[in-house]
C-alpha cells in the first residue's frame, strides 16, 4: 500500500501533543489524571471534571453549549448556568425518589435539557441511558428492558408516537417531560422551577457506574456497555491530544448523543476541556452545515465518513464559497476513512480530516491520527499514549501478539484504559469472552506498520476467503471510491465453489452518473488495476443508496443476508425501519 503524506496548512495554535514520540514512550495514566481535578470532597465525577470546576477556575461566564435550534434560535448556556442547571436536575431526580445506580433513560432530539439532563444525572450518581430519537417502539422497548429503566426523559410528540403503549410494560417508569405535560407523566419545566439549584455532589467512587451505551447494531442485536465515572480521565485526555481541543475553540461533534461518540466527544471531552460547543437540533444538511462552519467559526469539527461522503458527492464548490479560515482541525470516526476522503479534505479544506478508531466498548478514543502528527491517508493513526494496542491472533483462549510489521490480525488493546466498559448489561458471559488473558479483543482485523500506524482491514465477521486470500472489504471498497463515478461502496463475499467465496461489490454513484454495464466494466477495470485480479471484486452491482445503520455506518451484514436470502437478523437498528 502506497503512503502518501500530507503536507499540512501551518497550524494555528500550537498542537496539546507536540510530539507522539515523547509522549507515548514516557506516559502513565497518572499523568493524565493529573489532569483533572477530583471532587473536592474526594473521587470523581463526570459531570464535576466537565462543568462545575470551570467556575473555580474562574471560566464560569464563558459559553459551554451553544445551542442552535432548527427554526433559527440559538441559545447559549455559560459553564455556570450548565451548572446551575444540572444541580437543579439533579436534585429533581432525587425528589422523584432516584438513588445512586438508577437509570435514566432519555429520549429526545439534540434540545438543552438532555444535555442539562445528563450532567445531572452524572451528579446524582445515577446512569444515564441514552435512545436514539429516531428509534421506533420496539427498538425502544428492548433497551428499556434490558437496562431495568426507572426513569425516562422525552418529549410530549415522541410519548405520544413511541411511548405510550409500551408504559404498561413498564409499571414502575417515571416519565419527565421536556415540554408540556401529559397525563401520568411529571413536567420538567414545573420540577426544574421548583427545585434549588444548589447540589453538592457526593463522594463519588470512581468506578460508580455513570453510563450505559448501546453499540450501533451493525453486526446483530446492539449490546448494553457500561461505563464507569473514571472514564472522564480518558475522555478529558484524548480529547486533548486526539482533538486537540484548547480552552477557546469552538468546537462541533456531529454526531447524536444517542451514540457513543455523541456522549463521550459532544458533551464530556468537550467540556471537561472548556470550549465552546456547538449543538445543532437540525439533521445532516450540507448547506445548513457549511452556513454553521462559517457563522459559528468553528475551529474543531469531528465528524464521521457517512457525512463526509455526503459532502464529497457535492463536490468543493461549497466550500470554496464559505470562509472556513477559522476551521483549523478536521476528525472522523465511525467507520473506516477511505483515504480519498482525506485527500479530499485535504485539497479542498487544506487539511486533512484525522481518522480515528474507538467503539462504544472502549468509551474513548483508543487510535488516532493526531495534530503534531503526519497523516497517512487510509491510517487510523497510532494509539492514544497510556493505549497499549496489538495485532494478536487469537487461539484459543490467549491472544499471541504479532510482532511482525504489515501482518493482519485481530486488533486488541491491553487491558485496564480508564475508560474500558465494565460489562455488557445482563451478558456477563458475552463480555468475558472478549478478554483473552490481558487482552481485550475488538473484533476488528487491522495491520500495523513499521512506524507504528495501525491499518483497518474490516470486521472480522466481514473479512473474504477467496483462493487462499484474506480479503478485507475495506481495502476493496476505498479502490473503488478512488474512481470518480463512485461516491460508496460496499464488498462482501459471496460463497462459490472453487474459490471458497468471490468478491462482490454494491455501489452508489455520485450525481451525473447512470448505472449502466460500460460503467460497471470499466470500474471493474479499475479496480482490477488497484488492487489486481485475485483480490478485485468479481462482480458488482448498482444501487442508488447502500443499507446503513441509524448512525450511518453500511450494514454488510445485510447486503450479504440480502444477496444470499438468509435471515436478515435484527434490523431496529437500520436506518429507515420506523
Ligand atoms: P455492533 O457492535 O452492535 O455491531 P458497532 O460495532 O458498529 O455495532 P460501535 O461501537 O458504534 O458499534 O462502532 C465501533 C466499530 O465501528 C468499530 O469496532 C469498527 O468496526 C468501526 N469503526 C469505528 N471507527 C473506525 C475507524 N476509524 N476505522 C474503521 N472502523 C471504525
Ligand atoms: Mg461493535
Amino acid at each position: 500500500m502506497t503512503v502518501r503524506r500530507i503536507e499540512k496548512s501551518q497550524p494555528t495554535l500550537s498542537p496539546n501533543m507536540p510530539a507522539w514520540d515523547d509522549t507515548y514512550r514516557g506516559f502513565r495514566w497518572a499523568d493524565a489524571r493529573a489532569l483533572i481535578d477530583g471532587l473536592p470532597a474526594g473521587g470523581m465525577n463526570i459531570a464535576h471534571e466537565a462543568v462545575d470546576r470551570h467556575i473555580a477556575h474562574g471560566r464560569g461566564e464563558h459559553v459551554a453549549i451553544r445551542w442552535l435550534g432548527k427554526t433559527g434560535e440559538t441559545v447559549d448556556l455559560s459553564y455556570a448556568e450548565l451548572a446551575r442547571r444540572s444541580n437543579r436536575f439533579a436534585n429533581v431526580l432525587r425528589k422523584l425518589g432516584l438513588h445512586t445506580g438508577d437509570k435514566v433513560f432519555c429520549l429526545s432530539g439534540r434540545v438543552p435539557e438532555l444535555y442539562v439532563a445528563a450532567l445531572g444525572t452524572f451528579k446524582a450518581q445515577c446512569v444515564f441511558a441514552p435512545l436514539f430519537s429516531a428509534f421506533g417502539p420496539e427498538p425502544i422497548a428492548q433497551r428499556m428492558r434490558l437496562g431495568g429503566a426507572n426513569l425516562l426523559l422525552t418529549t410530549q410528540a415522541l410519548l405520544k408516537r413511541k411511548v405510550a403503549g409500551l408504559l404498561d410494560q413498564f409499571p414502575g417508569l417515571k416519565v419527565l417531560l421536556v415540554d408540556g405535560a401529559a397525563e401520568g407523566a411529571v413536567s420538567l419545566r414545573a420540577e426544574m422551577e421548583r427545585a434549588s439549584d444548589h447540589f453538592t455532589i457526593a463522594p463519588t467512587d470512581p468506578e460508580t457506574l455513570a453510563l450505559l451505551h448501546f453499540t450501533s447494531g451493525t453486526t446483530g442485536t446492539p449490546k448494553g456497555a457500561m461505563h464507569v465515572h473514571e472514564a472522564v480521565v480518558a475522555h478529558n485526555y484524548s480529547g486533548r491530544v486526539a482533538l486537540d481541543l484548547h480552552p477557546d475553540d469552538i468546537y462541533w461533534c456531529t454526531a447524536d448523543p444517542g451514540w457513543v461518540t455523541g456522549t463521550s466527544y459532544g458533551i464530556i471531552a468537550p467540556l471537561c476541556n472548556g470550549v465552546t460547543s456547538i449543538v445543532d437540533e437540525a439533521e445532516f444538511d450540507a448547506t445548513r452545515w457549511y452556513d454553521i462552519l462559517e457563522q459559528q467559526k468553528i475551529s474543531v469539527w469531528y465528524t464521521a465518513p457517512t457525512a463526509i461522503r455526503r459532502l464529497m458527492k457535492l463536490g468543493a464548490e461549497p466550500v470554496k464559497a464559505h470562509d472556513l479560515s477559522a476551521l483549523r482541525y478536521m476528525a472522523s470516526v465511525g467507520e473506516p476513512l477511505n483515504p480519498e476522503a482525506v485527500r479530499w479534505g485535504n485539497e479542498v479544506f487544506g487539511m486533512p480530516f484525522h481518522d480515528n478508531w474507538w467503539q462504544t466498548e472502549t468509551g474513548a478514543i483508543m487510535i488516532s491520527n493526531y495534530a503534531s502528527m503526519d497523516v497517512k491517508p487510509g491510517s487510523m493513526g497510532r494509539p492514544l499514549p497510556g493505549i497499549e494496542a496489538a495485532i494478536v491472533q487469537v487461539e484459543g483462549d490467549t491472544a499471541r501478539v504479532i510482532e511482525q510489521p504489515g501482518v493482519q490480525g485481530e486488533l486488541a488493546i491491553r487491558r485496564g484504559w480508564p475508560s474500558m466498559f465494565r460489562g455488557y448489561l445482563g451478558q456477563e458471559e458475552r463480555y468475558r469472552k472478549c478478554f483473552k488473558g490481558d487482552w481485550y479483543v475488538s473484533g476488528d482485523l487491522a495491520k500495523r506498520d513499521e512506524e507504528g500506524y495501525f491499518w483497518f482491514v474490516g470486521r472480522s465477521d466481514d473479512v473474504i476467503k477467496s483462493a487462499g486470500h484474506l480479503i478485507g472489504p475495506f481495502e476493496v471498497e476505498s479502490a473503488l471510491v478512488e474512481h470518480p463515478a463512485v461516491n460508496e461502496a460496499g464488498v462482501i463475499g459471496i460463497p462459490e465453489e472453487t474459490a471458497g467465496e468471490i468478491v462482490k461489490a454494491f455501489v452508489a454513484l455520485k450525481p451525473g452518473f447512470a448505472p449502466s454495464d460500460d460503467l460497471k466494466l470499466e470500474i471493474m477495470a479499475h479496480a482490477r488495476k488497484q488492487l489486481g485480479p485475485a483480490v478485485a471484486p468479481r462482480d458488482i452491482e448498482f444501487r442508488d443508496e447502500l443499507p446503513k445503520t441509524k448512525s450511518g455506518k453500511i450494514m454488510r451484514r445485510l447486503l450479504k443476508a440480502r444477496e444470499l436470502g438468509l435471515p436478515e437478523g435484527d434490523l431496529s437498528t437500520l436506518e429507515k425501519s420506523e
